[in-house]
């Protein structure tokens, strides 16, 4: 039986990164059913938001999606969409893996990494307001239920991944009663897992530290939503920066896979943009399906297209578009 999902083909470079990795999923050999849904710019002026109720109710309905970006409007009072789409439909766990890929020059050369984030509260929570003319307060909300939730989340990816380290990240030391709770919740949960998964801590800044200098010394990370969101990128930076970093929101009642850079609006529209990310993001989505085998072919035939270095894109030193990109890696599925 075919897989129904939502398409969101997004905003700038997002419509043709989403035909090359429609193209690549259904080459695959999964049989798909796209569902596919405008949102962003595109879609504003006739409904009067980014995110009509409809799209939501597609996700809601398939349980599954996949998106392009989606260019966040400045100034006009729209929350990002992405934000939204997490908070309303409660994608509370944000995965980020950060693996090295052969034949794109970085520091190192085999990172594999996996950042697990809180999707749902921390300083994101968006409470904040004024005190006075001179000052702002934002506040931090930790609650015991997500972040117990969450190194479930990360504890469960490591054993269904054969992984063998989770790693809590925080700042216990100074935020004693948030981060503390945090970190507390993560020891709970561990002992559940005591005796499959190895459990640590460290401090976010001596964190950051040792992934630039020892990136090895580390396997699944599982972090609060603010560390979350600039350690996963400086992750990403260790593989190959955004061109490449696929990213998946998963929720109890369903899940968004989405590259994580931008709409790169200046590249719109030229058939010049990396679809890697994207694909990427199908193949954790092939993973989430159950679709272990095809994922796997996905994922070495999109590797093997950037180690080979023919048909790859102009940031990756290549001068192929982001269609030739995508078949290059269709004729490798065979
Ligand atoms: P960006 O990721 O669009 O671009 C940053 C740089 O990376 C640019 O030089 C761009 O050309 C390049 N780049 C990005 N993706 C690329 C790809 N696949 N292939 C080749 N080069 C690529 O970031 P930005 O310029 O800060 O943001 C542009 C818009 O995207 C903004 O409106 C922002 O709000 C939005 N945005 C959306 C998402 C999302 O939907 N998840 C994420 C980040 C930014």
């Amino acid at each position: 039986m075919a897989h129904q999902v939502t398409l969101i083909p997004g905003d700038g470079i997002g419509p043709e990164l989403a035909e090359a990795t429609r193209r690549v999923l259904d080459a695959s050999g999964v049989a798909f059913d796209w569902e596919v849904q405008d949102a962003g710019e595109a879609v504003m002026a006739r409904y009067g938001t980014p995110l009509p109720e409809h799209v939501l109710e597609s996700i809601r309905r398939n349980k599954v999606a996949i998106k392009g970006p989606i260019t966040t409007p400045v100034g006009t009072g729209f929350r990002s969409v992405n934000v939204t789409l997490r908070q309303t439909l409660g994608l509370y766990a944000n995965l980020r893996p950060a693996r090295s890929i052969q034949g794109l020059e970085t520091r190192y050369e085999n990172v594999d990494l996996v950042i697990v984030r809180e999707n749902t509260e921390d300083l994101y929570a968006g409470i904040e307001h004024r005190v006075g003319p001179d000052a702002a307060e934002s506040i931090k909300i930790i609650t015991r239920a997500a972040s117990e939730r969450i190194a479930r989340f990360a504890f469960e990816y490591a054993v269904a991944n054969g992984r063998r380290k989770v790693t809590a990240v925080h700042k216990a030391n100074i935020m004693k009663l948030s981060d503390g709770l945090f970190l507390e919740s993560c020891a709970t949960v561990a002992k559940d897992y005591e005796s499959r998964i190895e459990f640590e801590d460290r401090i976010v800044d001596n964190m950051c530290m040792q992934l630039v200098q020892k990136p090895e010394l580390y396997d699944v990370m599982v972090l609060p939503n603010l560390y979350g969101d600039i350690v996963s990128d400086l992750c990403a930076g260790l593989v190959g920066g955004l061109g490449v970093a696929p990213g998946a929101n998963i929720g109890v009642d369903g899940a968004v896979f989405e590259p994580v850079h931008g709409s790169a609006p200046k590249y719109a529209g030229q058939n010049k943009a990396n679809p890697t990310a994207m694909i990427l993001s199908g193949v954790l989505m092939l993973r989430h399906l159950g679709e272990q085998a095809a994922a796997e072919r996905v994922e070495d035939a999109t590797r093997a297209v950037i180690a080979d270095g023919t048909t790859v894109t102009y940031d990756l030193g290549g001068s192929a578009g982001t269609s030739e990109f995508a078949d290059g890696i269709i004729d490798r599925l065979g």
